[in-house]
Parts: C-alpha cells; sequence; structure tokens
C-alpha cells in the first residue's frame, strides 16, 4: 500500500511538472496577464515582445523572464530555449504571426502544447484542421456576453 501512495506521488509531481516551462509570445493586454497569471501560479514563464514598454505591463511580484526581440526571427525563438518549452502560447496582435509561430513550435521543436490566439473567428476551423489550438477571445466573450443575458443553459 505504501508503495502504491509512493508511486502516486512520482506519478503526481512528474504531471505537476509538465507543463512547467512556458514561452508567451507578446507581452500585451493579453500575454501579459497570462503572465502574470502563470507567474502566480509558480510556473516558469518568459515573455518574449519587440517593445520594451511592453513589459510595463507586468505586475512586480512576475518572476520570470523578458527578451525584447523580434518572435519572428529563429534567433529570438532559440533565445529563449523554445527546444525546451513545454508549452508555447502566442499571444501577439497578428494572427499570420501568431499562427507562423506556433507551426514553427509545433513542428520545428516538438512543444507538446502549443495554443494560438486568434482574432478572426472565421479562421478557426482552417487551423483545427491543421492541427493548431486556438483560442478566439471574441468568440470566448461573446459566449460569456450570451450566458450573462441567457444564462449558461441556453445551447451555443
Ligand atoms: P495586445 O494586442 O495588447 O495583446 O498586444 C500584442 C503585443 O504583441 C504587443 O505588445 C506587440 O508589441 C506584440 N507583438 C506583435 N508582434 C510581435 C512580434 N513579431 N514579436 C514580438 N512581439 C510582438
Amino acid at each position: 500500500m505504501l508503495k502504491i501512495m509512493r508511486e502516486m506521488k512520482v506519478v503526481r509531481k512528474i504531471s505537476q511538472n509538465r507543463d512547467d516551462y512556458i514561452i508567451i509570445v507578446g507581452c500585451g493586454r493579453l500575454g501579459s496577464h497570462l503572465a502574470n497569471l502563470l507567474s502566480k501560479a509558480r510556473k516558469s514563464v518568459v515573455v518574449i515582445d519587440k517593445e520594451e514598454k511592453a513589459f510595463n505591463r507586468l505586475s512586480e511580484e512576475f518572476s520570470g523572464f523578458t527578451i525584447e526581440a523580434d518572435a519572428i526571427e529563429i534567433d529570438t525563438l532559440l533565445k529563449a530555449k523554445i527546444d525546451k518549452a513545454d508549452v508555447v502560447v502566442t499571444t501577439t496582435n497578428d494572427d499570420n504571426t501568431n499562427i507562423m509561430i506556433a507551426q514553427i513550435a509545433k513542428s520545428i521543436y516538438g512543444v507538446p502544447k502549443v495554443i494560438a490566439r486568434l482574432f478572426e473567428p472565421a479562421r478557426q476551423k482552417i487551423y483545427e484542421e491543421l492541427e493548431i489550438e486556438t483560442l478566439c477571445p471574441t468568440v470566448l466573450s461573446a459566449l460569456e456576453f450570451k450566458n450573462i443575458i441567457v444564462g449558461k443553459e441556453m445551447e451555443d
């Protein structure tokens, strides 16, 4: 019994560590907020932005690293150690940039979890076919608005 409990503890520890190293591309309104939340959740976070002032959005408690550079450059991604990343989230304000970096992370560096911010809901299906996970804040916000207005039980 003790042995099983010890093994379970090890398994839990491994799964807890799985998403430990996270790269966030873009430190604007979305990326900085996410970086602050993940840092608070004790994850190792690296945030990339091409504008130095973007990092002002990070909280005083943010314990990760920042890289001021264009994330489209492979050198920037290598500097962020993309080959070691467990998660890459692309949150720039450009769908093409987000998708391109997501594809590089997934196909070239084999990052296990890649999520791209998508502005244009109509493009979501295309990226699903390319097996790129996307989150479309426009769609998520609309759903939340709908839930507040008519309740969650009504079908989407
Ligand atoms: P927001 O729309 O407020 O979430 O901001 C998007 C952020 O993405 C801004 O801070 C931009 O400077 C950043 N950004 C856009 N393109 C790139 C890029 N190619 N590399 C790094 N950061 C970028």
